[in-house]
Protein backbone atom coordinates (compact mmCIF):
# COMPACT_ATOMS: atom_id res chain seq x y z
CA UNK A 1 0.00 0.00 0.00
CA UNK A 2 1.41 3.34 -0.97
CA UNK A 3 1.11 7.19 0.77
CA UNK A 4 -1.13 7.75 -2.58
CA UNK A 5 -3.41 5.13 -1.43
CA UNK A 6 -4.24 6.96 1.98
CA UNK A 7 -4.52 10.19 0.49
CA UNK A 8 -6.87 9.10 -2.32
CA UNK A 9 -9.31 7.99 0.93
CA UNK A 10 -9.01 11.54 2.17
CA UNK A 11 -9.87 13.03 -0.57
CA UNK A 12 -12.15 11.43 -1.69
CA UNK A 13 -14.12 12.35 1.69
CA UNK A 14 -12.95 16.10 1.56
CA UNK A 15 -11.15 16.66 -2.01
CA UNK A 16 -8.65 19.36 -1.79
CA UNK A 17 -10.41 21.23 -4.49
CA UNK A 18 -13.00 22.70 -1.45
CA UNK A 19 -10.15 24.33 0.50
CA UNK A 20 -10.42 27.97 1.20
CA UNK A 21 -8.37 30.02 -1.08
CA UNK A 22 -5.96 31.33 2.04
CA UNK A 23 -5.30 27.91 2.64
CA UNK A 24 -2.37 25.52 1.90
CA UNK A 25 -3.81 21.89 2.17
CA UNK A 26 -2.85 18.48 0.54
CA UNK A 27 0.28 16.30 0.98
CA UNK A 28 2.96 19.58 2.06
CA UNK A 29 5.89 17.23 2.57
CA UNK A 30 6.63 13.83 0.96
CA UNK A 31 6.49 11.40 -2.08
CA UNK A 32 2.78 9.71 -2.77
CA UNK A 33 5.01 7.13 -4.05
CA UNK A 34 6.59 5.47 -0.85
CA UNK A 35 5.32 2.27 1.02
CA UNK A 36 3.14 3.64 3.99
CA UNK A 37 4.13 1.83 6.53
CA UNK A 38 1.80 3.46 9.49
CA UNK A 39 -0.21 6.50 9.87
CA UNK A 40 -0.46 9.23 12.66
CA UNK A 41 -3.39 11.22 12.89
CA UNK A 42 -3.26 14.67 14.63
CA UNK A 43 -5.31 17.77 15.08
CA UNK A 44 -1.55 20.35 14.77
CA UNK A 45 1.56 19.31 14.03
CA UNK A 46 4.54 19.78 17.03
CA UNK A 47 8.39 18.65 17.24
CA UNK A 48 6.51 16.49 20.16
CA UNK A 49 3.97 15.08 17.07
CA UNK A 50 7.07 14.34 15.35
CA UNK A 51 9.45 12.51 17.74
CA UNK A 52 5.53 10.21 18.31
CA UNK A 53 5.70 9.61 14.34
CA UNK A 54 9.14 8.22 14.15
CA UNK A 55 8.61 6.45 17.72
CA UNK A 56 5.42 4.75 16.51
CA UNK A 57 6.98 3.76 12.59
CA UNK A 58 4.94 6.08 11.20
CA UNK A 59 6.18 7.43 7.79
CA UNK A 60 2.46 9.23 7.15
CA UNK A 61 1.28 12.45 9.49
CA UNK A 62 -2.34 13.49 8.70
CA UNK A 63 -2.59 16.66 10.37
CA UNK A 64 -5.76 19.04 10.15
CA UNK A 65 -3.49 22.46 10.55
CA UNK A 66 -1.13 23.07 7.32
CA UNK A 67 2.51 22.89 9.15
CA UNK A 68 3.10 25.67 6.08
CA UNK A 69 0.02 27.82 5.43
CA UNK A 70 2.21 30.96 4.07
CA UNK A 71 5.28 30.60 2.18
CA UNK A 72 8.98 29.39 4.21
CA UNK A 73 11.67 30.80 2.62
CA UNK A 74 14.36 29.11 4.12
CA UNK A 75 14.86 25.86 6.51
CA UNK A 76 17.72 26.83 8.72
CA UNK A 77 16.13 24.64 11.77
CA UNK A 78 15.46 28.87 13.76
CA UNK A 79 11.94 27.78 14.81
CA UNK A 80 9.55 24.74 15.36
CA UNK A 81 7.84 24.92 11.57
CA UNK A 82 11.25 24.84 10.11
CA UNK A 83 12.50 22.28 12.42
CA UNK A 84 9.61 19.80 11.54
CA UNK A 85 10.16 20.06 7.74
CA UNK A 86 13.68 19.02 8.35
CA UNK A 87 12.92 16.42 10.71
CA UNK A 88 10.42 15.03 8.37
CA UNK A 89 12.52 15.26 5.10
CA UNK A 90 15.66 13.22 7.76
CA UNK A 91 13.14 10.53 8.79
CA UNK A 92 11.28 9.88 5.38
CA UNK A 93 7.96 10.97 6.97
CA UNK A 94 5.35 12.34 4.56
CA UNK A 95 2.87 15.29 5.89
CA UNK A 96 -0.54 15.88 4.57
CA UNK A 97 -3.01 18.48 5.56
CA UNK A 98 -6.62 18.35 5.34
CA UNK A 99 -7.74 21.91 6.91
CA UNK A 100 -10.52 23.77 5.28
CA UNK A 101 -11.66 21.20 2.84
CA UNK A 102 -12.33 18.99 6.08
CA UNK A 103 -13.80 22.19 7.68
CA UNK A 104 -16.46 23.09 4.16
CA UNK A 105 -18.25 18.70 4.03
CA UNK A 106 -21.18 17.69 5.97
CA UNK A 107 -19.28 15.05 8.03
CA UNK A 108 -16.22 16.86 8.91
CA UNK A 109 -15.31 19.16 11.47
CA UNK A 110 -18.11 21.22 12.27
CA UNK A 111 -20.24 17.88 11.66
CA UNK A 112 -18.49 15.64 14.15
CA UNK A 113 -19.42 18.68 16.67
CA UNK A 114 -22.85 18.13 15.83
CA UNK A 115 -22.58 14.51 16.56
CA UNK A 116 -21.27 15.18 20.16
CA UNK A 117 -23.71 17.48 20.48
CA UNK A 118 -26.58 14.73 19.37
CA UNK A 119 -27.94 17.02 17.28
CA UNK A 120 -30.69 16.15 14.85
CA UNK A 121 -31.86 17.92 10.97
CA UNK A 122 -28.33 19.40 10.51
CA UNK A 123 -27.45 21.12 7.72
CA UNK A 124 -24.46 23.84 6.62
CA UNK A 125 -24.64 26.85 8.16
CA UNK A 126 -22.51 28.88 5.50
CA UNK A 127 -22.96 26.90 1.92
CA UNK A 128 -20.51 27.80 -0.56
CA UNK A 129 -21.26 29.93 -3.21
CA UNK A 130 -20.08 30.54 -7.40
CA UNK A 131 -18.69 27.18 -7.08
CA UNK A 132 -21.22 25.02 -9.66
CA UNK A 133 -21.88 24.94 -13.24
CA UNK A 134 -24.49 24.16 -15.86
CA UNK A 135 -23.59 21.75 -18.29
CA UNK A 136 -25.92 22.03 -21.79
CA UNK A 137 -24.56 18.91 -24.59
CA UNK A 138 -26.36 17.97 -27.60
CA UNK A 139 -26.29 14.21 -28.11
CA UNK A 140 -28.24 12.02 -30.71
CA UNK A 141 -31.09 10.12 -29.08
CA UNK A 142 -28.99 7.33 -29.58
CA UNK A 143 -25.96 7.97 -27.64
CA UNK A 144 -27.91 9.77 -25.00
CA UNK A 145 -27.92 7.07 -22.32
CA UNK A 146 -23.50 6.72 -22.77
CA UNK A 147 -22.76 10.23 -22.55
CA UNK A 148 -25.12 10.64 -19.43
CA UNK A 149 -23.60 7.83 -17.77
CA UNK A 150 -19.99 9.50 -18.69
CA UNK A 151 -20.43 12.55 -17.09
CA UNK A 152 -22.32 11.44 -13.83
CA UNK A 153 -19.68 8.94 -13.42
CA UNK A 154 -17.20 11.47 -13.85
CA UNK A 155 -19.06 13.65 -10.78
CA UNK A 156 -21.67 15.53 -12.37
CA UNK A 157 -25.49 15.36 -11.70
CA UNK A 158 -25.31 15.24 -8.16
CA UNK A 159 -27.79 17.53 -6.13
CA UNK A 160 -28.12 16.66 -2.21
CA UNK A 161 -28.63 13.13 -1.77
CA UNK A 162 -29.24 12.38 -5.11
CA UNK A 163 -27.63 11.88 -7.89
CA UNK A 164 -27.85 11.11 -12.24
CA UNK A 165 -29.76 14.05 -11.90
CA UNK A 166 -30.27 15.21 -15.85
CA UNK A 167 -32.73 17.57 -17.59
CA UNK A 168 -33.87 16.25 -21.25
CA UNK A 169 -35.26 17.61 -24.13
CA UNK A 170 -35.44 16.35 -27.78
CA UNK A 171 -34.68 18.89 -30.63
CA UNK A 172 -33.11 19.00 -33.85
CA UNK A 173 -29.78 19.84 -34.23
CA UNK A 174 -28.39 21.22 -37.91
CA UNK A 175 -24.75 21.35 -39.19
CA UNK A 176 -22.84 21.31 -42.53
CA UNK A 177 -19.60 19.85 -42.15
CA UNK A 178 -16.40 21.50 -43.89
CA UNK A 179 -13.60 19.72 -45.82
CA UNK A 180 -11.22 18.26 -43.38
CA UNK A 181 -14.05 17.04 -41.48
CA UNK A 182 -15.09 12.87 -40.55
CA UNK A 183 -18.50 13.79 -39.87
CA UNK A 184 -20.25 11.09 -38.03
CA UNK A 185 -23.49 11.47 -39.40
CA UNK A 186 -24.05 13.12 -42.70
CA UNK A 187 -22.47 14.40 -45.57
CA UNK A 188 -19.53 16.94 -46.26
CA UNK A 189 -20.09 19.64 -47.45
CA UNK A 190 -24.30 19.36 -47.41
CA UNK A 191 -26.71 21.02 -44.47
CA UNK A 192 -27.77 18.04 -42.28
CA UNK A 193 -30.23 17.88 -39.66
CA UNK A 194 -29.92 15.16 -36.66
CA UNK A 195 -32.12 14.29 -34.04
CA UNK A 196 -30.41 15.31 -30.68
CA UNK A 197 -31.03 15.47 -27.12
CA UNK A 198 -30.42 18.79 -24.90
CA UNK A 199 -28.88 17.32 -21.74
CA UNK A 200 -28.29 19.48 -19.19
CA UNK A 201 -26.59 18.51 -15.55
CA UNK A 202 -25.21 20.35 -12.91
CA UNK A 203 -21.07 19.81 -11.58
CA UNK A 204 -19.17 21.36 -8.92
CA UNK A 205 -16.43 24.07 -10.56
CA UNK A 206 -13.58 21.94 -9.64
CA UNK A 207 -14.64 18.58 -11.72
CA UNK A 208 -14.95 20.82 -14.91
CA UNK A 209 -11.77 18.97 -16.78
CA UNK A 210 -12.82 15.88 -16.05
CA UNK A 211 -16.59 15.67 -16.58
CA UNK A 212 -15.93 17.53 -20.22
CA UNK A 213 -12.79 15.10 -21.26
CA UNK A 214 -15.81 12.16 -19.96
CA UNK A 215 -18.08 13.76 -22.10
CA UNK A 216 -15.97 14.17 -25.23
CA UNK A 217 -14.85 10.63 -24.69
CA UNK A 218 -18.25 9.59 -24.73
CA UNK A 219 -20.03 11.82 -27.40
CA UNK A 220 -19.74 10.23 -30.86
CA UNK A 221 -19.28 13.68 -32.74
CA UNK A 222 -16.07 14.92 -33.62
CA UNK A 223 -16.88 18.58 -32.55
CA UNK A 224 -19.08 18.50 -29.79
CA UNK A 225 -20.87 21.15 -28.74
CA UNK A 226 -21.48 22.05 -24.87
CA UNK A 227 -22.13 25.14 -22.60
CA UNK A 228 -20.85 25.76 -19.39
CA UNK A 229 -22.85 28.10 -17.22
CA UNK A 230 -21.61 30.05 -13.87
CA UNK A 231 -24.14 28.87 -11.40
CA UNK A 232 -25.55 31.56 -8.65
CA UNK A 233 -27.18 28.89 -6.54
CA UNK A 234 -25.57 27.91 -3.01
CA UNK A 235 -24.35 24.37 -2.40
CA UNK A 236 -26.56 23.11 0.10
CA UNK A 237 -24.08 20.29 1.08
CA UNK A 238 -20.70 21.76 1.04
CA UNK A 239 -20.08 25.22 3.30
CA UNK A 240 -18.80 26.22 6.87
CA UNK A 241 -20.27 25.87 9.98
CA UNK A 242 -23.81 23.73 10.69
CA UNK A 243 -27.03 24.48 12.49
CA UNK A 244 -29.06 21.66 13.84
CA UNK A 245 -31.35 20.50 16.82
CA UNK A 246 -31.34 19.42 20.18
CA UNK A 247 -33.96 16.55 20.88
CA UNK A 248 -34.84 18.19 23.33
CA UNK A 249 -34.86 21.89 24.60
CA UNK A 250 -32.90 22.36 27.54
CA UNK A 251 -32.05 25.60 29.51
CA UNK A 252 -28.74 27.51 28.85
CA UNK A 253 -26.81 26.54 32.08
CA UNK A 254 -27.53 22.83 31.39
CA UNK A 255 -26.39 23.51 27.54
CA UNK A 256 -23.57 25.62 28.74
CA UNK A 257 -22.20 22.85 31.13
CA UNK A 258 -23.23 19.95 28.24
CA UNK A 259 -20.69 21.64 26.40
CA UNK A 260 -18.07 22.13 29.22
CA UNK A 261 -18.40 17.91 29.43
CA UNK A 262 -18.48 16.87 26.05
CA UNK A 263 -15.16 19.11 24.58
CA UNK A 264 -13.83 18.91 27.91
CA UNK A 265 -12.99 22.45 28.06
CA UNK A 266 -11.38 24.50 30.87
CA UNK A 267 -13.17 27.30 30.16
CA UNK A 268 -16.73 28.51 28.60
CA UNK A 269 -16.62 32.29 27.95
CA UNK A 270 -20.30 33.06 27.21
CA UNK A 271 -23.04 36.20 25.91
CA UNK A 272 -25.51 36.87 28.96
CA UNK A 273 -27.82 34.39 29.96
CA UNK A 274 -30.93 35.30 27.90
CA UNK A 275 -33.42 32.87 30.04
CA UNK A 276 -34.90 31.03 26.77
CA UNK A 277 -34.27 27.36 26.07
CA UNK A 278 -32.02 26.25 23.94
CA UNK A 279 -33.08 23.86 20.71
CA UNK A 280 -31.84 25.13 17.70
CA UNK A 281 -27.77 25.14 18.12
CA UNK A 282 -25.53 26.88 15.13
CA UNK A 283 -21.91 25.81 15.41
CA UNK A 284 -18.14 26.04 13.94
CA UNK A 285 -15.66 24.11 14.75
CA UNK A 286 -12.26 26.70 15.09
CA UNK A 287 -12.24 30.35 14.33
CA UNK A 288 -16.17 30.68 13.80
CA UNK A 289 -16.94 34.17 14.98
CA UNK A 290 -17.49 35.59 11.09
CA UNK A 291 -20.72 33.21 11.05
CA UNK A 292 -22.35 34.76 14.01
CA UNK A 293 -24.43 36.56 11.80
CA UNK A 294 -25.90 33.66 9.96
CA UNK A 295 -26.52 32.09 12.67
CA UNK A 296 -28.74 34.75 13.79
CA UNK A 297 -30.18 34.46 10.10
CA UNK A 298 -30.97 31.27 11.06
CA UNK A 299 -33.13 31.64 14.32
CA UNK A 300 -30.62 29.52 16.20
CA UNK A 301 -30.63 29.66 20.32
CA UNK A 302 -27.20 29.29 21.07
CA UNK A 303 -23.82 29.35 18.57
CA UNK A 304 -20.73 27.85 19.67
CA UNK A 305 -17.38 28.55 18.01
CA UNK A 306 -13.96 29.18 19.07
CA UNK A 307 -11.56 32.52 18.84
CA UNK A 308 -14.32 34.96 19.86
CA UNK A 309 -13.15 38.29 20.77
CA UNK A 310 -14.44 40.91 22.98
CA UNK A 311 -16.26 43.16 20.80
CA UNK A 312 -17.31 40.30 18.86
CA UNK A 313 -19.28 39.37 21.94
CA UNK A 314 -20.86 42.06 21.73
CA UNK A 315 -22.27 42.00 18.55
CA UNK A 316 -24.55 39.20 19.60
CA UNK A 317 -26.85 41.45 21.04
CA UNK A 318 -29.03 39.49 23.31
CA UNK A 319 -30.32 37.64 19.72
CA UNK A 320 -28.32 34.65 20.38
CA UNK A 321 -26.22 32.89 23.78
CA UNK A 322 -22.57 33.02 22.32
CA UNK A 323 -20.53 30.19 23.38
CA UNK A 324 -16.64 30.17 23.28
CA UNK A 325 -15.39 26.58 24.02
CA UNK A 326 -11.98 27.39 22.18
CA UNK A 327 -10.47 26.42 18.74
CA UNK A 328 -8.71 23.31 19.83
CA UNK A 329 -11.54 22.02 22.58
CA UNK A 330 -13.82 22.48 19.51
CA UNK A 331 -12.07 20.46 16.58
CA UNK A 332 -10.06 18.22 18.47
CA UNK A 333 -12.70 15.41 16.96
CA UNK A 334 -11.71 15.76 13.71
CA UNK A 335 -8.85 13.58 14.37
CA UNK A 336 -11.84 10.78 14.36
CA UNK A 337 -13.04 12.15 11.64
CA UNK A 338 -9.78 10.82 9.98
CA UNK A 339 -9.47 7.82 11.82
CA UNK A 340 -13.18 6.70 11.19
CA UNK A 341 -12.63 7.44 7.07
CA UNK A 342 -9.21 5.04 7.59
CA UNK A 343 -9.62 2.36 9.64
CA UNK A 344 -13.21 1.94 7.52
CA UNK A 345 -11.17 1.15 4.47
CA UNK A 346 -7.39 0.07 5.57
CA UNK A 347 -9.02 -1.86 8.66
CA UNK A 348 -5.43 -4.19 8.88
CA UNK A 349 -3.35 -1.28 9.05
CA UNK A 350 -1.61 0.98 11.64
CA UNK A 351 -3.64 3.64 11.79
CA UNK A 352 -2.82 5.53 15.00
CA UNK A 353 -5.01 8.58 17.04
CA UNK A 354 -1.96 10.91 18.45
CA UNK A 355 -1.08 11.05 22.40
CA UNK A 356 0.21 14.47 22.36
CA UNK A 357 -2.22 16.96 23.69
CA UNK A 358 -1.31 19.93 21.31
CA UNK A 359 -3.22 22.34 22.39
CA UNK A 360 -0.81 25.69 23.41
CA UNK A 361 -3.78 27.67 25.22
CA UNK A 362 -3.57 26.08 29.57
CA UNK A 363 -6.67 27.28 31.98
CA UNK A 364 -6.55 27.81 35.51
ZN1 LIG B 1 -8.51 25.23 13.38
Amino acid sequence: MYIQDIIDELEQFAPSALKEDFDNVGLLIGDAQHEAKGVLITLDITEKIMDEAIERGCNLIVSHHPIMLSGVKRINGRNATERIIIKAIQNNISIYASHTNTDSVLNGVSGKMCEKLGLENCKILSPKKESLLKLVTFVPEEHADKVREAIFNAGAGKIGNYDACSYNTIGEGTFRAGDDTNPYVGEKGKLHSEKEVRVETILPTYLKGRVVKALLKAHPYEEVAYDLYPLANEWPTVGIGMVGELPEEIDEATFLNRLKNIFKVGCVRYTPILNKPIKRVALCGGSGSFLLGKAIVEKADAFVTGDFKYHQFADAEDQILVADIGHFESEQYTKEVFFEILTKKFSNFAIHLSNVNTNPVNYL
